[in-house]
């Protein structure tokens, strides 16, 4: 097989001043990923190294850098799924753990489980020799001054513009009273990421890692780590990673109605197309997936103003696009 790499970094309306950040994080992601693959390397060590490139990188809404909840707390969800054996391992809601797809990985490979949740998935996570962090280690000040203005005033696009927020309006608007009409929120901004490969053996790998949404309740989960909603896959006819509003990506199913129409004979672009369509039809939803068919080819598609996407793809062709 013709080894394919592609990757997302959320769906959602990137503020203008994030948007070479955003770009230059999937390069890495993908060079990452591609660095492993065109060696001949595995679709599973793949997707985790351009993942994890991405949960390390602050411009995501995955790993360090994440939304905080309600509470002002980082707390995390990721799977990653083996589309040979149907396997997938994922943690959700967890607070303490840098690189959360590393973890996914080791529930798929060291226990019979699919998804461990919370602290136990913690407990997990030490007994399998990884270290756990502080809490606070995966907080930076935009998401704190943006979890400020969310939590008081109900989540806007421009509390997550750095540019805004490192601005004098900051304290202005921090220091104003809040008036009602702010209180429902008028965007849910991402930055979730994920990955999807294939290798020179034919193996199909999927992979989504998030924070979730803004100022989420504490416990909440939502689609990335679920199977068929934030990722899915199979050989027989594909692998997808959705990111999006999560609570209308889980009334569909995204991850697994893409690859349903895949296996019913769609191509690539028309799966992709066709689930976000079904996404707004059927909820009213928007978000974004990415995806590869089970011969490697690539497409994605989003309702959202943007999404931080990269492709790679043999003889060395790497392109990343908002
Ligand atoms: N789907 C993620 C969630 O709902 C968020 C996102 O992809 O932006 O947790």
């Amino acid at each position: 097989m013709t080894p394919s790499l592609i990757i997302h970094g959320g769906a959602f309306a990137v503020p203008h001043s994030r948007i070479e950040a955003c770009k230059q994080g999937c390069r890495e992601a993908l060079e990452a990923g591609w660095k492993i693959l065109s060696a001949g390397g595995s679709a599973l060590d793949a997707v985790e190294a351009a993942v994890i490139s991405l949960e390390e990188n602050p411009e995501y809404d995955a790993g360090i850098g994440s939304h905080l909840n309600r509470d002002g707390h980082v707390s995390l969800d990721a799977i990653v799924m083996d589309g040979q054996t149907l396997r997938s391992g994922a943690v959700a809601a967890v607070e303490r753990i840098r690189n959360p797809i590393r973890l996914a990985r080791t529930v798929m490979e060291a226990s019979h489980h699919m998804l461990l949740a919370g602290t136990g998935a913690e407990r997990f996570a030490l007994e399998h020799g990884f270290a756990l962090c502080r809490p606070e280690d995966l907080i930076i000040e935009r998401e704190r001054r943006a979890w400020k203005l969310c939590t008081r005033f109900g989540h806007q696009r421009q509390f997550h513009d750095p540019e805004f927020l490192f601005s004098p309006q900051y304290l202005e608007k921090l220091s104003s009273q809040p008036d009602i009409s702010e209180a429902v929120p008028k965007s849910r901004d991402g930055g979730t990421v994920g990955a999807v490969a294939m290798d020179r053996e034919g193996r199909l790998f999927a992979a989504t890692s998030t924070g979730g949404t803004c100022s989420k309740v504490p416990g909440r989960v939502g689609d990335s780590p679920i199977i068929g909603c934030g990722c899915y896959a199979d050989v027989e006819a594909g692998g997808v990673s959705s990111t999006g509003w999560g609570e209308a990506i889980m009334k569909i199913v995204m991850a697994k109605s893409a690859v349903d129409f895949l296996r019913a004979g769609r191509s690539a672009q028309e799966a992709a197309d066709e689930a976000i369509r079904l996404l707004s039809a059927r909820t009213g939803g928007t978000g974004g997936l990415i995806l590869l068919d089970r011969s490697g080819t690539p497409a994605f598609a989003f309702s959202t103003p943007h999404m931080v996407w990269g492709i790679a793809t043999a003889p060395e062709y790497l392109r990343v696009g908002v």
